[in-house]
């Protein structure tokens, strides 16, 4: 415990339920039975932290759960204070008669985005560019590390909507418009949970696919709103990256606030009992608790007394109340008393909550472990970071092969978000809805470019003189915005650029070779691009700018994809793939490579893949091995020799199997080339390679490349 507290033993009264050698049931079983109505209901409760009336509330309501919520009160902003601000209510709790820890929930949805200082990663809508769900379940790690440090055991992340209109405020908490993309990214559930902290897979379900100003009703709104679907699609489309979460899983699932609409009228996710009790709890089997969103029960048509019996019989477990804790206690308890909520449902509800706390280690450590604060931001945590923006960099164009950028560049930059973390960081960042200027530490695009190129001049708006420049590169987008739509048809915000940003492409472009890089939540009408011969989708990057410096200098490929379709004009929102007019500027899934070499080496592994089981075995060892970021960066390599240790392996492989052996063999003698090139002095033993490659002699080419390198 915290030094300034008294310390508290606990396993002080030898009852079972303290005893960390039983099994979790047992001491769920054992807990659960010693409990009032008030302490159960306590457990399915939780409040704003902000909405605390005094601090002791959480003892003397009996708490179960705090939050930070996007729309709460600001919180203490440093990892320290974090960590002195949970530690401090979860003394509270445990000063309780049955000592059961608070459980105390954030939504770290791109890295730990409240805290300043912290590693923030690309909004999903990046990672699902990137489309590697190894890459997510490493930032889903270093997430949960960085939560975990300032004592958080619970994050609301992942979004697991399938986004299907661009509209939406939430387009970039979405992985992409694609189920089995999305369903392939709930890899992060494992990522998070498996180092201590509890994932929330939200919003259940159809929350990215609600109707716009639909049909049946005029004004239906877009966040929050209904989503009519026929049954099939729900699952096939909505359903199953949940699906995927809970065979992951995932400890909590949080309903949406939109309504489904399956063809007899709109019903509210929180009310659904068929679809939270029936199919989530039982047919898909979800172990796990459910939690609302904030104060999401409110808007169930009734009472309140209707809306908690409601809520609670259709499968909630606990309720984000978030203001209201005594009334709801009052009112859940009433409700049980007379007989019109089932005992047996609050049990089944405690059980699941008690059942997470015990998993997570809570009853024995339930404080921050301060040793662990310095990983908040840490070096190495941002290079990871970097790694996941680099990858979720997409090229859209690159007419004359303008990318990647010469180092000697001497680069003019230009536009909006050239020069800002905030705006690079988005929603959710610091606040909720996140907002402009240095709001956090991070290294900014523009910064990023300076300490590639020869030389650089910054001018937002381009009205520095462009003499003497290669290159402009202009860095347009969107400012931060969380929920509702974004703004879109509100406060002068639309799908289109700011007109500055249009105004500093024209002039830019209009002077010198241009590259425009897209800084935005979502695909963006960006008007003309007859004069933009190189155009990049950036997404949301973050705090690290460097990702997105890295594939335009050449330090790694471009090799994100497209995980919406990007729209020609703002008119043909809603647009997806699959739809009958589709006719998009760039397609889903569409995106440029600048490292033919990556690709070679990928049909490597695919074919080596479909071959017999030594030689799949050889190629998994082999992709392993291969460092995943590409072997060289900014021209010098990284881990030379695993490099070219798994190259010769394969090439001997090759040799040995004597057939068709040309495309895979191309492939390792260009990797190896590319060592050897960045590496070594021996132009001599590079040409003798050549030769015996046109002998066929694969590996001993890549032999001689191998000692050129050294
Ligand atoms: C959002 C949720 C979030 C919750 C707590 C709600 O407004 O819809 O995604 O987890 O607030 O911040």
């Amino acid at each position: 415990p915290p030094a300034e507290h008294p310390a508290i033993v606990i396993d002080a009264h030898g009852l079972p339920y303290l005893d960390a050698r039983r099994p979790v049931r047992q001491r769920v079983a054992d807990l659960l039975g010693r409990m009032t109505l008030e302490e159960k209901v306590g457990q399915m409760t939780q409040a704003e932290r902000g909405a605390l009336a005094a601090p002791n509330d959480i003892a003397t309501h009996l708490l179960g759960s705090l939050l930070s919520g996007g729309g709460s009160t600001p919180t203490p902003n440093t990892p320290v204070a974090w960590a002195d601000m949970v530690d401090g209510y979860q003394v509270r709790a445990r000063q309780t008669r049955l000592q059961i820890p608070l459980i105390y929930g954030v939504d770290a949805v791109h890295g730990h985005n409240n805290v300043v200082g912290a590693t923030i990663f690309p909004h999903n809508i990046g990672l699902g560019a990137a489309r590697d769900p190894g890459l997510v379940e490493q930032v889903g790690k270093i997430t949960a590390r960085e939560v975990k440090a300032t004592g958080i055991p619970w994050n609301f992340s992942p979004c697991l909507c399938v986004s299907r209109d661009d509209r939406w405020g939430r387009v970039y908490e979405s992985f992409g418009e694609d189920p089995a993309l999305v369903t392939r990214m709930a890899a992060i559930v494992n990522g998070l949970q498996e180092h201590g902290v509890l994932a929330t897979a939200k919003h259940y379900v159809g929350d990215g696919g609600t109707t716009y100003g639909s049909s049946t009703t005029a004004d239906y709104t877009i966040d929050q709103g209904v989503t009519e679907v026929d049954r099939q699609t729900l699952e096939a489309v909505h359903l199953a990256p949940f699906a995927e979460a809970v065979r992951r899983g995932v400890g909590t699932v949080m309903p949406s606030f939109s309504s489904v609409d399956l063809g007899q009228g709109p019903t509210k996710m929180h009310a659904h009992r068929e679809l939270i009790t029936d199919v989530l709890k039982g047919r898909l089997g979800f172990q796990g608790f459910v939690i609302s969103d904030w104060q999401a029960i409110d808007q169930i048509p009734g009472d309140y007394p209707s809306d908690v019996r409601t809520s609670v019989d259709a499968g909630l477990d606990m309720i984000m109340v978030p203001y209201a804790y005594q009334e709801f206690g009052r009112t859940l308890k009433a409700e049980v008393e007379a007989g019109r909520v089932p005992v047996a449902r609050v049990d089944d509800a405690v059980r699941r909550i008690l059942t997470q706390k015990f998993r997570l280690g809570l009853f024995e450590r339930p404080y921050a472990d301060r040793s662990r604060l310095a990983d908040v931001g840490s070096p190495a945590h941002r290079e990871v970071a970097r790694t996941a923006v680099a990858r979720s960099q997409v090229l859209l164009k690159n007419e004359g092969g303008l990318l990647p950028l010469r180092r000697d560049a001497k680069v003019y930059v230009a536009g909006s978000n050239a020069d800002d973390v905030g705006n690079q960081s988005g929603g959710w960042t610091i606040t909720w809805q996140g907002s402009s200027g240095p709001i956090t530490p991070g290294t900014t695009i523009l910064s990023a470019i300076r300490s590639r190129a020869a030389a650089v001049t910054h001018s937002p708006d381009a009205s520095a003189p462009p003499a003497g420049h290669d290159v402009g590169v202009v860095v347009v987008g969107e400012t931060p915005y969380a929920e509702g739509f974004g703004d879109v048809g509100r406060a002068g915000r639309t799908l289109g650029l700011a007109a500055a940003d249009r105004a500093a492409i024209d002039r830019v472009c209009g002077a010198m070779k241009c590259v425009v890089l897209v800084v935005s939540g979502r695909p963006l009408e960006l008007g003309d691009l007859s004069r933009v011969p190189a155009l990049v989708a950036s997404w949301l990057p973050g705090t690290e700018g460097a990702g997105v410096a890295d594939p335009l200098f050449g330090a790694v490929p471009y090799t994100g994809r497209l995980p919406f379709t990007w729209f020609r004009t703002a008119a043909q929102v809603p647009i997806n793939v699959g739809d009958a007019a589709y006719d998009p500027l760039f397609p889903y899934g569409w995106g440029l490579r600048t490292d033919p070499g990556r690709d070679r080496l990928k049909a490597l592994r695919d074919r080596l893949a479909r071959g017999d089981a030594a030689s799949k075995a050889a190629a998994m060892t082999l992709t392993a091995a291969l460092p995943e970021r590409n072997w060289t960066t900014g021209g010098a390599v990284r881990e030379p020799r695993v490099v070219l240790g798994a190259v010769s392996a394969a090439a001997t492989l090759l040799d040995r199997s004597g057939t068709d052996t040309f495309a895979q063999g191309d492939t390792l003698v260009s990797v190896a080339r590319d060592v050897a090139q960045a590496t070594g002095r021996r132009p001599d033993l590079q040409a003798e390679a050549d030769h015996e490659l046109a002998a066929g002699h694969l590996s001993k080419a890549v032999a001689l490349l191998a000692r050129a390198a050294r």
